[in-house]
């Protein structure tokens, strides 16, 4: 059990399907990706590559901890057209290596692939931030995908404590096995938090995700920054996770890389 109990009312909800969210977005042009921003130029968020981020609107979930709540709703119209994100990409053709789509839950819009498709065609390569939310969507595109971040969010037991969303963990589980079985390289990372991972937990998650034939594996300790929820923004993270535990998390994967999120 995590060490913190969240009371979150969301926790009754189930995944909506992805179209249908799609289709809630009754502005945007038909077919056309909703972006709810672009970041031009990042060197941290596809290892080894300097890469634009595309950050798709909506997600299902309501982890307490997120970055990006404001990505989470899908609205009528889309803040950035694809239209003006593709252009601009153009003129970056030699100055960027690739393009990752984030979110938000990228794989919650049905017009990924087909974006995944023209950025491709551009010449850069394809780089995905997913929870695994949709892994059926994901299976979908992952033969477009170069390098893909799956966030494991907990033991998956204690899933739907952190996501708010009941039968969350089957999903996730499903989508993991769907990149590991793909062969596409992949980083799994978790944000790990005091008051929602206890040390047992986080070990007992990499030893599952070891275990699954997970190499690449990153733990995110949590910043205040971007998170709303002010119980877990009063909490300190100094000296968590313990250096022990770490050296045992690090000694099960091929690389493992601590950062704070
Ligand atoms: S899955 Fe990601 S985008 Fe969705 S609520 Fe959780 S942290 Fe935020």
């Amino acid at each position: 059990m995590s060490a913190l109990t969240l009371t979150n009312a969301a926790a009754t909800k189930a995944n909506p399907a992805p179209d249908r969210v799609g289709a809630l977005a009754a502005g945007a042009p038909e077919g056309s990706l909703k972006v709810g921003g672009v970041t031009p130029f990042s060197a941290t968020d596809y290892p080894g590559k300097l890469a634009a981020v595309v950050f798709v609107q909506g997600c299902p979930w309501r982890c307490g901890y997120c970055h990006n709540p404001h990505l989470q709703t899908r609205t009528s119209t889309s803040p950035v057209a694809w239209a003006d994100v593709l252009l601009r990409l153009r003129h970056r053709v030699g100055l960027i290596d690739a393009v990752v789509f984030s979110g938000g839950e990228p794989t919650i819009d049905p017009a990924l692939a087909d974006a995944m498709r023209e950025v491709r065609a551009l010449g850069f390569g394809v780089g995905l931030h997913s929870a695994g939310i949709y892994p059926r969507r994901l299976v979908e595109v992952l033969p477009l995908v170069d390098w893909v971040g799956l966030d494991v969010k907990a033991p998956w037991l204690n899933y739907d404590a952190i996501t708010g969303m009941v039968d969350s963990a089957r999903h996730a589980r499903s989508s993991a096995e769907a990149v590991l079985a793909s062969g596409v390289m992949h980083e799994f990372r978790t944000t790990i938090h005091p008051g929602l991972h206890t040390e047992p937990d986080i070990l007992g998650l990499a030893r599952t995700l070891s275990t699954m034939g997970v190499r690449h594996y990153a733990l995110q300790v949590f910043r205040a920054t971007g998170c709303g929820d002010d119980q877990l923004n009063a909490m300190s993270t100094v000296g968590y996770p313990d250096a022990g535990l770490l050296a045992q998390v690090a000694s099960l994967f091929e690389t493992f890389t601590l950062r704070h999120a």
